[in-house]
């Protein structure tokens, strides 16, 4: 569903669009905390939104998969139908179980809900050592086609088959997402990122279709002095590499995207810091981007900052940006003025000592 075409009529997708809720009208939101250090992060962020007292209640729901009909695993029916009500979830990793018969529940989340932008900011925290810096890129994703469309076979034996499906429709979509987002955001810069030079048709395809929507944009990118440029991939990541700043917002097809947004996470100084958001039109889903840490689980060891940046995300899509800004502060006073930080940033705060220095700063 969903359907696109560059005069699309969705409302601005930086925010869900419904009245901001309030102490008399709190929201509902779906938590999902996860598998390993899941439960431990998720604690903490609860911990932070209650001591601000933020409009919000949660319904826990367990993502333990289940066997379906065919034998095969998958999402539990009590969370599809929480997410169907709430259409916003909160979500810590989820382990992968190997095995066959087995889809990805997050590929399977994705899908349900339609969430096909993946949003990631990666902002350097002040206090974080890093090679560059100041860092502030956001990549953009297209989240449900391109080389992961699932089309692969065999064509003989030795030859295998792989198709990049790129379409206009989702093409349109992902790039109004885009800049509504950086508008919105007060961005500078879109970059669209291809290889157009060899994959001729299908990023041929996607290319035009951001163009396309550059052109429907024009006056208010010049208004607000946004840039828009087209970078072939291979010259992203020289760049990416030798001069970061030089980028603002990128926006992609899904495989490059896919390795672009960890590229920028480890230039901000890694996964546990980095926050996403899988949003479409039929809900969102916020999560950090690391996985379940199985090595420290149950330690209190975890840094639960990925996921309270996941939780500053959300609560500006759901227009609540005063309670995004304090939490926000208060991670930077702790680690930068503070020096309070968890063992994966060179301190020895356990988690919850962490948590509890931050809400001394709220
Ligand atoms: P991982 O991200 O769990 O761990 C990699 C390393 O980073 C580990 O040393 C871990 O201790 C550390 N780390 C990660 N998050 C941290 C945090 N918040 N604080 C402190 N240290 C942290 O990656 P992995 O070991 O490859 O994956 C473990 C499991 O997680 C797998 O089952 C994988 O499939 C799953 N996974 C899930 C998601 C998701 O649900 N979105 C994403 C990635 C991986």
């Amino acid at each position: 569903g969903g359907g696109g075409g560059a005069g699309g009529d969705q409302k601005s997708p930086s925010t869900d669009g419904a009245a901001p809720p309030t102490a008399d009208k709190p929201r509902t939101v779906t938590l999902m905390p996860g598998d390993g250090i899941g439960p431990e992060i998720s604690l903490a962020v609860m911990e932070v939104l209650n001591a601000m007292k933020v409009p919000l209640v949660f319904d826990p729901v367990d993502v333990t998969p289940v066997m379906n009909s065919r034998g095969q695993t998958t999402i539990p029916q009590k969370v599809i139908d929480s997410m169907q009500k709430t259409k916003l979830a909160l979500k810590g990793p989820l382990m992968t179980p190997v095995g066959t018969g087995f889809r990805s529940l997050n590929l399977t989340l994705r899908v349900l809900f339609n969430l096909y932008a993946n949003v990631r900011p990666c902002r350097s925290l002040a206090g974080v050592e890093t090679v560059y810096g100041d860092i502030d890129i956001v990549t953009i994703r297209e989240n449900t086609e391109g080389e992961y469309s699932g089309i692969e076979h065999r064509l003989v034996d030795g030859v295998m088959q792989s198709i990049k499906l790129i379409t206009r429709d989702a093409s349109l979509r992902i790039a109004e997402y885009c800049f509504q987002y950086a508008l919105a955001m007060k961005r500078k810069k879109i970059t669209a990122v291809h290889k157009r030079s060899y994959m001729r048709m299908s990023d041929g395809l996607f290319i035009d279709c951001v163009r396309e929507v550059a052109k429907k944009y024009k006056d208010q990118l010049e208004k607000q002095g946004v840039k828009y440029e087209e970078v072939d991939i291979s010259t992203v990541c020289l760049k990416l590499t030798e001069n970061p700043k030089m980028y603002d917002v990128l926006v992609m097809p899904n495989l490059y995207g896919d390795i672009l947004s960890d590229t920028c996470a480890g230039l901000i100084g890694g996964l546990g810091l980095t926050p996403s958001g899988n949003i479409g039109l039929n809900g969102a889903i916020f999560e950090s981007v690391h996985g379940t840490a199985p090595d420290i689980a149950g330690k209190d060891m975890a840094n639960p900052t990925a996921l309270l940046l996941s939780t500053v995300m959300m609560l500006r899509y759901i227009q609540l940006p005063d309670y995004a800004d304090k939490i926000e502060k208060a991670i930077i006073k702790t680690i930068k003025n503070d020096n309070v930080r968890t063992k994966d940033l060179g301190g020895n705060a356990k988690c919850s000592e962490y948590t509890k220095a931050l809400i001394k700063n709220l």
